[in-house]
């Protein structure tokens, strides 16, 4: 049984995450996705609104689990058995970032393993950071983010301001 990782902050999940979700859950038997808790982290979103949200948005996914937690990304790993963490590349901000926390699990935990995907074209602009401004110019974010969360995530990225 091949089991993934996918870890992130996803304030909020966007059609990008959502894409590398669903091509991973293709090639793996079971795919978690670890919401990460970071008190340290500033979020728009609280995290049960993060949960919830990557919770509506992978429900027709059956070998998808979704959970939140504060634990370090090797030990979740480690506790679901799982022998890769997925992660998304856009771009070369992405690429320093992706390979510098490569590394670094590497050499914590060679057995574990990272898979980077490239988004589909459509999404590879795609950030948390656009949709927040997308909302605050007063544009749709209908496509950007995972069908039935788009009056939520509006409202919510209003209110914050
Ligand atoms: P983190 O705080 O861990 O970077 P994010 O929610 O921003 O959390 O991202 C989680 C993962 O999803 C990262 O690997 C990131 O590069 C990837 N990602 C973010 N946006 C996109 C996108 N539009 N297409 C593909 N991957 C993405």
């Amino acid at each position: 049984m091949k089991i993934a990782v996918y870890p992130g902050s996803f304030d909020p999940v966007s059609n990008g995450h959502l894409d590398i979700i669903e091509r991973a859950s293709k090639v793996f038997d079971h795919l978690y996705i670890l919401v990460s808790l970071n008190p340290n982290k500033k979020y728009i979103f609280s995290d049960e609104e993060r949960l919830s949200m990557m919770k509506i948005a992978t429900k027709h996914l059956a070998n998808v689990t979704v959970e939140a937690s504060s634990n370090l990304v090797l030990n979740f790993a480690r506790e679901k058995k799982a022998t890769v963490i997925i992660r998304g590349l856009r771009n070369y901000f992405d690429y320093q970032n992706e390979i510098t926390l490569f590394t670094f699990n590497r050499s914590i935990d060679d057995s574990i393993d990272t898979f980077i995907l490239f988004p589909s074209a459509n999404n590879l602009f795609l950030s948390s950071t656009s949709i927040k401004e997308l909302v605050l110019f007063g544009a749709s974010i209908k496509g950007y983010v995972p069908e039935g969360l788009e009056a939520m995530i509006t409202e919510k990225i209003k209110k914050q301001g």
